[in-house]
């Protein structure tokens, strides 16, 4: 007989995948990478996953929650998002829907611009609150860890003003915060005509600050024709890695302009997008062992019919995540099994690959693999518990909340059953 003690056991969990990660990140992504069990029981001590295993009769815990026989996997990982914004482009919405497009509403003033304005006008606080709102909507769809990136501010001020919210966040929310420092959005106005200066800014200025507050672990650029072009990217990226920040491109989204070929130069953590992108570029990731973060919201959004190689993803074998890319311009989704719906839908994904993609795929694009992303002895127990029977489920039932319990830490934090647990 079998007996362990704990703080917590989760016991009649009726599958429960635990997406093992010790070889890396997932590739050749089948059934057999899920790492189903049946009937199984999860322990939790200090908030850490203790101990996995079928059955759950005999062990003995301070908490017990009843799974129901639905299905236990590790907590979201959202590895890309804008979540710190004020301001809201519903307007660029309708304006798309008639037929125009984001580049030319960006070169009218519209898109990043409109929202740059509104964020640098509000408060700390104001972020704080409107970016926490939004944080907990993410939670009770089972998000546990969230990528953030600054580039609504675009001055040094208003980068670290955001980076200091994201910072807030990560002090007062549930959700695990990973920041980014993403001063290369856009360029702002005020650098009309000088991107050169506005490039020297971010060198000279924003990147040493930036790193000196440790406000940031990664530096992205957002790699793009009518933004910045692969030189610019690769001496931001050079910086920031001389400042010990990892780095992420946003590249090939509209155009193919060589940015995924810079991944092996910079050794990128994630690319991300990456609708046009091309074999040059994918083998570049390969070489660095990039993972490819797939951002299927702003397809909807943006009504765009092209879609990412991913078949040559898999060819190559370049590690797939999937992320939200939550911002107020093409893709205001925050809710990740939406986004797995939609990856599968959108990208010919399978179920498989969009549940990995948005746990230890995830976890890997965000450099805490060791930590979150998958169910094993000794991390952290952040996990989801859903209303379903088969894990096929969690895509198909599209944009329907089924989620029971959300755990961090060892702690139920959200879900329909907030806070049924029986003592044993
Ligand atoms: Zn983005």
């Amino acid at each position: 007989m079998k007996t362990v003690e704990c703080d917590i056991l989760i016991k009649n969990i009726g599958q429960l995948l635990t997406i093992p990660s010790k070889n890396g990140p997932v590739i050749n992504t089948n059934r057999e990478s899920l790492g189903i069990i049946e009937n199984a029981y999860v322990s939790i001590e200090d908030g850490k996953i203790k101990d996995i295993g079928r059955g759950s009769k005999e062990i003995a815990a301070k908490k017990i929650i009843d799974a129901e026989d639905c299905i236990a996997l590790p907590g979201f990982i959202d590895p890309h998002t804008h979540l710190i914004f004020s301001g809201t482009r519903e307007k660029e919405f309708s304006m798309r829907i008639r037929g125009k497009d984001y580049l030319t509403i960006m070169q009218e003033g519209g898109g990043i611009k409109s929202t740059v304005k509104a964020t640098r006008l509000a408060s700390k606080e104001e972020l704080f609150s409107v970016s926490a709102k939004r944080l907990d909507t993410a939670l009770s769809w089972g998000t546990t860890t969230c990528e953030v990136k600054s580039g609504y501010g675009l001055s040094t001020a208003d980068e670290i003003k955001m980076l200091e919210v994201a910072s807030l966040l990560q002090r007062n929310h549930t959700v695990s915060i990973a920041p980014t420092f993403l001063g290369a959005h856009e360029v702002p106005e005020e650098f009309n005509g000088n991107k050169r200066g506005y490039v020297d800014l971010i060198i000279h200025e924003m990147i040493p600050e930036i790193s000196k507050r440790k406000l940031a672990r990664f530096c992205d650029v957002f790699c793009e024709k009518e933004v910045f072009n692969r030189k610019e990217t690769e001496k931001i990226l050079n910086e920031g890695l001389k400042h010990g920040f990892h780095a992420k491109i946003h590249t090939d989204e509209f155009y193919n302009i060589g940015g995924t070929e810079l991944a092996e130069k910079v050794n990128a953590v994630s690319c991300d997008h990456l609708i046009c992108t091309n074999d040059k570029g994918l083998s570049s990731m390969k070489k660095a062992g990039s993972i490819a973060v797939l951002l299927p919201g702003t397809n909807l959004f943006l009504m765009k019919k092209e879609i990412p190689p991913v078949d040559k993803m898999r060819e190559l074998t370049v590690p797939i995540a999937i992320g939200s890319d939550f911002n107020p311009g093409s893709s205001p989704i925050i809710a990740m099994p939406v986004i797995m719906s939609l990856s599968c839908l959108l990208y010919g994904l399978t179920p498989e690959e969009a549940i990995v993609g948005a746990t230890i795929n995830a976890a890997y694009a965000i450099k805490e693999e060791g930590v979150i992303g998958s169910l094993e002895e000794g991390k952290l127990a952040d996990i989801v518990i859903i209303d379903s029977k088969n894990y096929e489920e969690i895509p198909y039932w599209f944009a329907q909340n089924r989620i029971v319990y959300v755990i961090k830490g060892g702690r139920v934090v959200a879900g329909k059953k907030k806070f049924q647990t029986t003592e044993d």
